[in-house]
């Protein structure tokens, strides 16, 4: 049971300081004093020329065009459509293609999923059931709508046969599959090297802009024409399509993306891991970065002996919010959305991260670390760094 954060409206109370101290800290010491490690780069690339062409008819004339063929190219499918965000797009694909009693089955390579499946089935009135063991995996009577997430949150990543099992059961059944591709379309096929969604025969893929790669938050749908118009239908009615200037934002992030940077990272990745398994016994390599999870960080706790009344997730979000707070790293357990995953992660395939040196981090981590232990014994204090 979580004491300091108990929901929602403490999360945001959380973000909010996370982003008071970005906003210090820019004021005081500038940009290079802040470490984005979150892998969500909230890039916006468009050039000069592209300024005077994003308004509200003349943009998309332009820019859906582009966007579409380097959409297909990085996604596959036959039509596409950009959203505002995934989670939009999710939303968007689960109104369009099911109904209130309908069931969606998800089959994730670990539980939770992104909260914008389950909640999007909640305000269909779907019912919603979750998979992470492919050997309990079965479509009941009634599925309407398949999804797979390709990469979790924490950058856990499907095992292909259980990919193509899922399309196979799925097909046999006549029943649509969505893959949330969310950062998967760049982790599985350039750091696993598996085929794209579509290719392995997915109906819809749905990938975030954000995500390693430099692009702004959006999501881009593509897939199956016949489904794409039915959901750009939804999209349109509800005001989830993305808007002229994000469109013309994608085109660019996706017309400079450089899959390189992703395999750089995993050298970075391997010397930060032997580094701080010196320290800590908890920390696991992702596909790009290091992370400890909320209970992981509880075994180190007790291991040294401190006790604490805060829950493994507490100490997760405070260890991201001393990070933060005394170096300028910024994760998701410090600045996500609510129903973010806790883990403590850092991703290395960031831009900020060429700017850390592997020993740098391994410091950084050990001396908040210490103070974690110190914080985490006065919940007083603890709930004033976690919300100011
Ligand atoms: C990030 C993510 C989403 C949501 O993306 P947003 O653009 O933030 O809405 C959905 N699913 C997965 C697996 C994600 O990692």
């Amino acid at each position: 049971m979580n004491m300091l954060i108990r929901g929602p409206e403490d999360e945001i109370l959380k973000k909010e300081q996370a982003f008071r101290i970005i906003r210090s800290t820019i004021n005081e010491k500038g940009r290079e004093a802040l470490y984005d490690l979150t892998g969500l780069a909230g890039g916006f690339p468009i050039k000069k020329e592209d300024k005077r062409l994003l308004e509200t008819y003349i943009g998309p004339a332009i820019y859906e065009e582009k966007l579409k063929r380097l959409a297909v190219e990085h996604l596959g499918g036959e039509e596409v459509i950009a959203f505002n965000r995934t989670t939009a797009g999710i939303l968007a694909t689960i109104i369009a293609l099911t109904k209130p009693g309908g069931k969606i089955i998800h089959y994730l390579p670990e539980s939770p999923s992104h909260p914008s499946v389950p909640e999007s089935a909640k305000v269909r009135g779907a019912e919603y059931l979750e998979f992470d063991n492919i050997k309990e995996f079965y479509t009941p009577p009634g599925t309407k709508l398949i999804f797979i997430t390709g990469a979790t949150m924490d950058h856990k990543i499907i095992e292909i046969e259980e990919f193509k099992r899922i399309i196979s059961l799925s097909k046999k059944a006549r029943i649509p599959t969505v893959v949330d591709d969310a950062s998967g379309a760049r982790l599985r096929t350039i750091i696993y090297k598996q085929p794209k969604a579509i290719e392995l025969g997915a109906d819809l893929a749905i990938t975030s802009t954000d995500k390693l790669m430099n692009g702004p938050r959006g999501g881009i749908l593509a897939g199956k024409a016949r489904l794409v118009k039915r959901i750009k239908s939804v999209a349109y009615k509800f005001g989830l399509e993305a808007q002229p200037p994000l469109i013309a934002a994608m085109v660019r992030a996706l017309e400079e993306f450089e899959p390189t940077r992703l395999i750089k990272a995993i050298k970075l990745r391997d010397e930060v891991y032997e580094k701080l398994k010196r320290s800590f016994k908890g920390f696991q390599k992702t596909p790009t970065g290091v992370m400890i999870r909320p209970e992981e960080i509880k075994k180190e706790i007790e291991k040294r002996n401190v006790k604490t009344r805060l829950s493994p997730q507490e100490t997760s979000y405070l260890w991201a919010m001393l990070l933060l707070q005394e170096h300028g790293i910024i994760t998701i357990p410090a600045a996500g959305m609510p129903g973010a995953s806790p883990t403590l992660r850092l991703d290395l395939s960031a831009p900020d991260a060429q700017r850390l040196k592997p020993d740098q981090i391994t410091r950084i981590l050990e001396e908040t670390f210490q103070k974690l232990l110190d914080t985490i014994i006065e919940p007083e204090k603890a709930k004033k760094i976690l919300g100011g």
